[in-house]
């Protein structure tokens, strides 16, 4: 008797399992569809948001895919911590933020910085039938700068690790390249709040602040005297930005020794003095201008820090040549608008190739410098050559969807000054 009992008990609670099991079963998949329910409401909820937000905005389905892709990929931007490449070459892209004109304008950001080397430009495309789809291109440089980056981090991974180079000998350049309004001033000169420009936190004058601390330490023992120059090159045109632009020649002797004849270089003995002459030539370039439509975009500034022995000053030792750019898009002022605005175009493209083309020799050890190509390179020349040259370039690229076909322009030109390859997908 006891036996069945038992044996009817374990039945029961045999059948009491099984039920509570359907039971359970029952509640989550309710429980379940709930959920999916209130994730869908959630998302019809945000999806009436963003159209309600970006009404008469055309990008905004853009946007909802541009957003789209950034959730489903993890991001690794560059951390102050990473290890600095000692290149010859150093090719990089910093992006900088939407100002607040493009987000009045709710203009779409399309550019994922993936990585501390790589990023991804998001193109809006149509398909035949009219529907919208991304075209993601990815590109790899030596360092990507993502738009919370200060100049102070930019610095330190691109011009800073050259200061040395010219202490050892050799000569040491920066450019900023990059379509007009993408940051190139706000880079090389010091980052502006509206018209006034903080020069110290520019590269022009972190890199004299580095030249002096070298030039302290007990390694060098202030045994070199610095000195520094700053012109503008307008087409075929040399202007002496520390002397009221004084118009200046650019002559070449048997030797190929190119000289700006004439021009202004101070004698500086501190960080201060150089701020004073960034400053001098900065108004002066932006102000009293030479052509009727010149204008600061259509030209290239350079910035040059001289450093001389003080037992042998006619004797250079190392120069570190500083340019910010004429914007890269006057390359391409060649069909529309007027002659002179054509030929300054046709003017700023030679230039920007054969830029391009001296950075590639210089890497290709031994190969030509075609420096003869444009004014710009004439005088760069020395800088091109030589086994301790070193160089760098930052491309800076405009984050707005409006920009996108210019900054496709300057990733592909800095992608070709030094080709690296690209490893693997985006989601790697
Ligand atoms: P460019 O010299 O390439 O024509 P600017 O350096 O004059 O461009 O920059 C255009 C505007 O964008 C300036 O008002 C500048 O302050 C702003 N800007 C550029 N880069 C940044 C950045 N990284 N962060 C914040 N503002 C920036
Ligand atoms: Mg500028």
């Amino acid at each position: 008797k006891a036996s069945s009992n038992t044996r009817r008990e374990s039945r029961s609670f045999e059948s009491f399992q099984k039920k509570s099991k359907a039971v359970r079963e029952v509640a989550m998949i309710a429980e379940k569809r709930n959920e999916r329910r209130q994730r869908q409401a959630d998302e019809r909820a945000l999806k009436e948001q963003i159209m309600k937000e970006e009404q008469g905005n055309p990008y905004w389905e853009f946007a909802a895919m541009v957003n789209d892709f950034r959730g489903n990929i993890e991001l690794r931007p560059l951390r102050e911590s990473d290890p600095i490449i000692e290149n010859q070459i150093t090719v990089c892209v910093r992006k900088r933020p939407l100002n607040d004109r493009e987000n009045n304008k709710k203009e779409v950001d399309v550019i994922t910085v993936h990585s501390k080397d790589k990023l991804i430009v998001h193109e809006p495309k149509h398909k035949v039938d009219l529907t919208k789809y991304l075209e993601n291109q990815q590109f790899r440089f030596d360092y990507v700068f993502d738009e919370t980056c200060t100049n102070l981090t930019v610095y330190k991974f691109t011009a800073k690790p050259l200061v040395k180079t010219i202490f050892e000998g050799g000569m040491a350049t920066c450019f900023a390249y990059g379509q007009t309004g993408s940051g190139k001033t706000h880079t090389m000169g010091g980052e502006f709040r509206g018209k006034l420009q903080n020069f110290k936190n520019g590269i022009y004058g972190l890199v004299a602040k580095d030249v002096f601390k070298l030039l302290e330490s007990p390694k060098y023992k202030q045994a070199f005297m610095v000195s520094a120059s700053f012109f503008e090159i307008y087409g075929k045109l040399v202007f002496d930005l520390l002397c009221k632009k004084q118009r200046l020649r650019v002559l070449e002797d048997g030797k190929q020794i190119v000289q700006v004849v004439g021009l202004t270089e101070k004698v500086v003995t501190g960080v201060d003095d150089v701020l004073d002459l960034i400053q001098k030539g900065s108004n002066e370039r932006t102000s009293g201008q030479t052509f009727a439509n010149a204008n600061s975009s259509r030209s290239h500034a350079v910035f040059q820090i001289s450093l001389r022995k003080i037992s042998c000053p006619s004797k250079l030792v190392g120069k570190f040549s500083l340019i910010d750019l004429a914007g890269n898009e006057r390359g391409a002022d060649t069909s529309k608008s007027n002659r002179q605005t054509r030929i300054e175009g046709a003017d700023i493209n030679k230039s920007l190739l054969a830029l391009k083309e001296c950075i590639r020799a210089l890497g290709r050890k031994g190969s030509h410098c075609p420096f003869r190509g444009s004014k710009l390179t004439q005088v760069l020349r020395d800088s091109f050559i030589g086994e301790r040259s070193r160089t760098c370039m930052i491309a800076l690229i405009s984050p707005g969807v409006t920009s996108c076909e210019h900054t496709l322009n300057t990733l592909r030109y800095a992608d070709r000054v030094k080709e690296l390859v690209v490893n693997g997908s985006a989601d790697d």
